[in-house]
């Protein structure tokens, strides 16, 4: 056991702890001062709290980006498409107005 690192005795008021308290029962003391464990707690939590934030504003700006990405495909591709169809149908309201001029 690490009984070692762990005062016998509050720092506070010098009551004798149980070794595995974290907190001294009489007066509150910390009695864990060789050990940041419990100091990290707090920090850690935050950090893994905003960690996790930042996980998911990565996620939401990395799908925004994906959905624009497709976007601005899918509205390239729209374009392409249209500016193909229009000279098509202009090319096939010329050939209807030739195929009818020729008939006529
Ligand atoms: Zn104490």
């Amino acid at each position: 056991m690490a009984v070692a690192t762990r005062p016998s005795v509050c720092a506070g008021c010098g009551q004798p702890v149980a070794a595995g308290d974290a907190f001294c029962p009489v007066c509150g003391t910390r009695l864990v001062p060789d050990r940041p464990m419990p100091v990290r707690v707090g920090p850690a939590d935050t950090e893994r709290a905003a960690r996790s934030t930042n996980g998911w504003l990565l996620a939401a700006l990395v799908v925004t980006a994906l959905v624009l990405a497709v976007a601005g495909l899918v509205g390239a591709w729209i374009g392409a498409q249209v500016a193909e169809v229009d000279p098509g149908g202009a090319a096939g309201d010329g050939d209807a107005a030739a195929a009818e001029s020729m008939d006529a």
